[in-house]
């Protein structure tokens, strides 16, 4: 199994070399060469790691079966993928959110790639977030021998406990670093910096090799696959759906990497029906998904939902290289458009494509708070901001267009990493409270008790303190 890149097909990568580079070094996304098939009847008697080893392995050839089981073995010894009640709940990880999903495993693939390759350099691990990713990779790298992190977060732009978890992470090779703007510049920067010759020459002089821990990285899509297969399994074993019917799924959405990967499970087989892409007020894909016109010149909002703040989607890149038949001629203009005009449009037989796989849809502040409060008061559950995303735009399908087939919604984290803005959506009165209180609420009304996790937060020292201006950011990781 090869792989080439969204903006040059004639280029061939193993799995490892893209999973060590993150991104090709023509800017493009890594693709597999075809897609493999896997049949989810031979899952359904299996754990949710050895579900996920034979995902993984449909598509790793350079790693051993054995060690690829071994690896998620020990990756989601703690931690799976519970289908309950038509929601995936994919936030039982150390970080509470889905992020640990790949995160927990990336580091295991990052060292046997770099076995299989014989790298010695030290990996050195950027990251932009929109809140998630970085405290998952924090957690999944911190303290493993010959990787650094620098993570850039948002300043202002992430929860009070997402920013928490963050700056109080321990380890001495990790860096926190607050970007005086919005994700979508901190990405950016990243980006600039990976297609950056001099400063790759720069680092690679002191023995140091550049990788990502974003889901532009293969080896963060490839475990994400694992959990649409595990679903549908769950969904026939429980017998909401007949074996071999399709199954919907609605997807909170920020940069497409979430949903991509269910794009890709179809492709290997599961009989998936419509992929519901949900958004928040920064709805730039569901515009993109009715007319087929991405244009990010457009306001940027900060939301409740705020791990999908994001105007730049990445990982679209990978869907629209399917959407051109492949064409990466096609990808590379849509690409050159996007960058010096801002915007770009698919033509008619593209478009029709895209509509037939995916239902675009989008939930206000105001929808995400009613639903939140909503599923509290029929279902007794208490979900977050992004899932409540999803449960908006899932009700809104089903009315639009009378599909009742049965959805697995994906639940993304956990209420508790947004206790100020879940409370206030059940009515609590939050202005003389602080996060920490908000949270002690929510568990008294559902009967639970917070995450151990989010109650050491405030006790923790504060580590990391920096913050600069995106055109620094080079300059940050040159001090490295
Ligand atoms: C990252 C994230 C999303 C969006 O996932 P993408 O892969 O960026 O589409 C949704 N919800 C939460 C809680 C997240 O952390």
């Amino acid at each position: 199994m090869k792989f080439l890149s969204t903006r040059n097909s004639a280029a061939r990568y193993s799995a490892v070399q893209a999973i060590l580079q993150g991104i090709s070094p023509d800017g493009g996304l890594f693709v597999p060469e075809t897609f493999p098939t896997l049949d989810y009847r031979a899952l359904l008697p299996l754990s949710y790691a050895e579900r996920a080893a034979k995902v993984l392995a449909a598509f790793i050839d350079d790693i051993p079966e054995e060690n690829l089981l071994s690896m998620a073995r020990t990756a989601y010894a703690r931690f799976g993928a519970p289908l309950k009640d038509g929601i995936l709940e994919l936030y039982h990880g150390p970080t509470l959110a889905f992020k640990d999903m790949a995160l927990q495993i990336l580091p295991h693939l990052m060292r046997a790639s770099c076995r299989a390759v014989g790298e010695t350099r030290e990996i050195l691990i950027l990251t932009a977030t929109s809140g998630d990713t970085g405290k998952a990779a924090l957690e999944g790298f911190a303290g493993q021998s010959g990787t650094r992190v620098i993570v850039f977060y948002p300043d202002g732009g992430v929860s009070e406990a997402q920013k928490l978890q963050m700056v109080t992470q321990e380890g001495d090779n990790v860096r926190v670093v607050a970007v005086e703007g919005n994700f979508d510049d901190a990405q950016t920067g990243v980006k600039r910096i990976f297609a950056s010759d001099t400063v790759r020459e720069r680092l690679n002089a002191r023995g140091i090799v550049l990788s990502s821990a974003n889901s532009i990285n293969l080896g963060r899509l490839l475990p994400q696959i694992a959990y649409y297969f595990s679903a549908y399994a769950d969904s026939v074993l429980q017998g909401v759906i007949a074996p071999g019917e399709p199954l919907n799924v609605c997807v909170p959405t920020g940069n497409f990497g979430n949903i991509l990967a269910a794009a890709y499970a179809r492709r290997m087989g599961l009989p998936l029906g419509k992929l519901i892409c949900a958004s928040n007020r920064n709805h730039i894909l569901t515009d993109f998904i009715r007319t087929g016109v991405y244009d990010r010149r457009r306001e940027f909002y900060t939301t409740s939902s705020p791990s999908m703040d994001i105007l730049i989607s990445s990982n679209l890149e990978r869907m629209l290289f399917e959407l051109a038949g492949r064409d990466d001629a096609h990808v590379r203009e849509w690409m050159r458009a996007l960058r010096e005009n801002g915007v770009y449009a698919l033509d008619g037989s593209a478009l029709r494509t895209l509509q037939d796989e995916f239902f675009g849809g989008w939930a206000s502040e105001g929808a995400t708070e009613a639903a939140i409060a909503q599923t509290f008061r029929e279902k007794g559950r208490v979900i977050d901001p992004h899932t409540a995303v999803a449960i908006s735009v899932l009700a809104d399908y089903r009315t639009q267009t009378g599909d009742g087939r049965p959805c697995v919604v994906v639940s993304t984290a956990s209420p508790y990493k947004f206790g100020r803005a879940v409370y206030r959506a059940l009515g609590g009165d939050v202005a003389a409270l602080d996060d920490f209180a908000c949270c002690e609420a929510i568990a008294a009304l559902v009967g639970e008790s917070v995450p151990q996790s989010i109650l050491d937060l405030p006790h923790k020292p504060i580590l990391h303190t920096a913050k600069c201006a995106p055109q620094d950011m080079e300059r940050v990781v040159l001090h490295e």
